[in-house]
């Protein structure tokens, strides 16, 4: 069963399991399961829905969304995978990632965690220019950001970066388009910015993605 952290961790933090291993609240729980039950394509042939179709399904700029169920505590964190809803909540009202509270913003902008190298390449000389990164990750707060340096190994050389415009810049997910026969294949994960009139009615979106700028 999930608890709230007692010690000196942001409130409203959950811990799990013995161990009391924080859990971010973007984290997705193995009983939030995707279901992509009902995605059919619009009898026009101009793009994807849902049979039972809400106004819930789309985003203000008309894109498809992954159905996620909202189910925190049940099951087992998955400290690799975001709950779509929860990582949508933070990046739109910049909450922090993992404990859902404020995130840290000084005059420089708002806070973000990042790995300094991708997996593989620790010892990189030269690092990448942060300017214009796209990002899945909500910002953070402070005291979340030194926990997490301490809890999760691919940060353990950690880039702080500030951005004073975090924008709103597209989704992430996959396209999901028809095969000749008829049944849907879906794509590898890959980011497409609002805007993109030809790609978007084929696209189903399972994350929010923002654009780092004027950063530091
Ligand atoms: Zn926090």
């Amino acid at each position: 069963m999930p608890r709230t952290a007692t010690t000196s961790a942001p409130p409203g933090l959950l811990t799990w399991g013995p161990r009391e291993l924080p859990v971010p609240y973007v984290a997705r729980w193995s009983g939030e399961s995707v279901s992509t039950a009902g995605l059919v394509v619009k009898p026009d042939g101009s793009g994807l829905a849902y049979e039972d179709e809400v106004a819930a399904d789309r985003d203000g700029h008309g894109v498809l969304w992954a159905r996620m169920g909202e189910a925190v505590g049940v099951g087992r964190p998955d400290y690799r995978a975001m709950s779509s809803h929860r990582q949508r909540v933070a990046a739109l009202c910049k909450l922090c990632q993992v404990c859902g509270g404020p995130a840290d913003r000084t005059a420089k902008g708002w806070l973000f965690l990042m790995p300094a190298a991708p997996p593989g390449e620790e010892g990189c000389a030269e690092p990448e220019p942060i300017e214009g990164t796209l990002t899945t990750k909500p910002p953070i707060c402070h005291p979340c950001a030194e926990l997490a340096v301490r809890h999760c190994p691919h940060l353990a050389a950690p880039l702080y970066v500030r951005s004073r415009k975090p924008r709103v810049w597209g989704v992430f997910g996959g396209f999901v388009t028809p095969s000749p026969t008829g049944a849907l294949v879906n794509s590898a994960d890959t980011y497409m910015p609002y805007g993109d009139r030809e790609a978007a009615p084929w696209f189903l979106a399972s994350q929010l993605a923002l654009e780092l700028t004027r950063c530091t």
